[in-house]
C-alpha cells in the first residue's frame, strides 16, 4: 500500500463540488484510464466545501484504493482555489487537472498523456463542441476568449477550460506565482514551455448544475482580464482625454454661439444629458481603479488561499514541498 511519492507518474486533480451522484463513475473512468498509463498514479479528490454527501463518497472511495487521496477544504473557496490546492499536494511527473462533473472525458487522458510523451510540457484539451450548454454561455464564452485575446499580451488558447496535462516543471513555476487571483488557463499560458493541444467534445452536465453562476462568471472574467492587462485602466484615461476633448469642442461653441451669434444656448435637457453621463463614465472609471485596488489589497494582505480540514495525503517523500507539507499535517492532527 505504500507508493513511494516521488515515483509517481501521473497525478490527476479533481475539483468536486457538489458532485455525490457521479463521484463513482468518475472514479471508475478515471482509475481505468490512469491505470493503463502507469501504475504509479495518484487520484486527487479536492472536496471544495460541497453541500451534498460527496465528502463522504471521498472517504470511502480513499479507504478502498491506497491511491486515491481527498483533501477537504473547510469551505467552499471556488473551482480555481480548490485546482490550486491539488497542484500543490501533487507528486507526479505529470499532473492531469479535470473537472469533476463528468464534462471532460477522463478517457482523453490517454491522449494527453502520448502528447506529453513526444515532449510537450503543456497539452490542453480544447472543446471542439459545447453538448448541453445553453446559447446564453456559448456566446459569453466565446465573448469573453474573444475579448480576452484581444487585450492581454499573452496568447491564452481559445475554447479551453482547465482540463489540460501540464509537465512537473510548470507545477513548480506555478506554484511559485504569489497572486491571489487565480488564473490558471492564463497563468498556464504565460509560463509558456512547449504547448500543444488535443481536440474534444465536451460532454453535457450528467448530474448537478453548474456551479458557475452569472455573478461567478463575470468575477472569472474579471480576474482573468485585470491580472493579464492593464488595457481597462488605460481605456479609464483614454476615454478621459476624448470625453474632455469633446466637451473642451462644445465650451468653445457655447462661448461663440453666445458672444459672435448672440445666441444663447439654453436647455434644461442636454444640461441634465450631459452631467448624468459624465457621472456615469466617472462612476465606472472609480469601479475600475477600484478593482485594481482590491487586487492589490488581496496580495498584500497575503492570506492562505485556502484551508485543509482534513485530508489523507502522506508526506513519506524525502524531498516534500513546503507547501505540500502544510496540507499533509492535517492528515495528523484530525481522525
Ligand atoms: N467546482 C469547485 N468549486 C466551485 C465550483 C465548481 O470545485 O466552487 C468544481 C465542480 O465540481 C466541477 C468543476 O469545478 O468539477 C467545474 O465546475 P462547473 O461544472 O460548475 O463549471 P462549468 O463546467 O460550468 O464551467
Ligand atoms: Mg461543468
Amino acid at each position: 500500500m505504500e507508493e513511494n511519492n516521488k515515483n509517481v507518474d501521473i497525478s490527476v486533480i479533481i475539483p468536486i463540488y457538489n458532485e455525490q451522484q457521479i463521484i463513482h463513475e468518475l472514479y471508475n473512468r478515471l482509475q481505468k484510464t490512469v491505470s493503463q498509463i502507469s501504475v504509479h498514479y495518484e487520484l486527487i479528490f479536492v472536496n471544495d466545501g460541497s453541500k451534498d454527501h460527496s465528502l463522504m463518497e471521498l472517504l470511502k472511495l480513499s479507504e478502498q484504493d491506497p491511491r486515491v487521496y481527498h483533501i477537504n477544504l473547510s469551505r467552499n473557496f471556488g473551482h480555481q482555489i480548490a485546482v490550486t490546492a491539488g497542484l500543490d499536494a501533487s507528486n507526479g511527473k505529470a499532473v492531469v487537472i479535470i473537472d469533476g462533473d463528468l464534462q471532460d472525458p477522463p478517457e482523453l487522458i490517454a491522449e494527453l498523456f502520448k502528447k506529453y510523451q513526444e515532449g510537450y510540457e503543456v497539452v490542453y484539451a480544447k472543446r471542439k463542441e459545447r453538448k448541453g450548454e445553453n446559447v446564453f454561455k456559448k456566446i459569453t464564452a466565446k465573448l469573453f476568449y474573444h475579448t480576452l485575446k484581444r487585450i492581454t499580451s499573452i496568447d491564452i488558447p481559445l475554447d479551453t477550460g482547465d482540463f489540460r496535462l501540464i509537465d512537473r516543471k510548470v507545477v513548480n513555476y506555478l506554484s511559485q506565482m504569489p497572486e491571489q487571483n487565480k488564473f490558471l488557463r492564463g497563468q498556464i499560458a504565460w509560463l509558456g514551455f512547449n504547448q500543444t493541444e488535443v481536440l474534444f467534445n465536451r460532454d453535457k452536465r450528467k448530474h448537478g448544475k453548474t456551479a458557475y453562476s452569472l455573478g461567478k462568471m463575470i468575477q472569472f472574467a474579471m480576474d482573468g482580464i485585470t491580472s493579464f492587462s492593464d488595457k481597462p485602466l488605460q481605456l479609464v484615461t483614454k476615454l478621459g482625454f476624448a470625453i474632455s476633448f469633446v466637451s473642451f469642442l462644445i465650451i468653445l461653441y457655447a462661448v461663440y454661439s453666445h458672444f459672435i451669434l448672440n445666441r444663447t444656448i439654453t436647455g434644461w435637457t442636454s444640461l441634465i444629458i450631459s452631467s448624468m453621463f459624465i457621472g456615469g463614465v466617472q462612476l465606472i472609471s472609480i469601479g475600475v481603479i477600484g478593482e485594481s485596488i482590491s487586487r492589490i489589497n488581496k496580495n498584500v494582505l497575503k492570506r492562505p488561499l485556502y484551508i485543509v480540514e482534513k485530508t489523507n495525503c502522506k508526506d513519506n517523500t524525502t524531498h516534500i514541498s513546503p507547501k505540500k507539507q502544510k496540507i499533509c499535517s492535517q492528515s495528523k492532527t484530525k481522525h
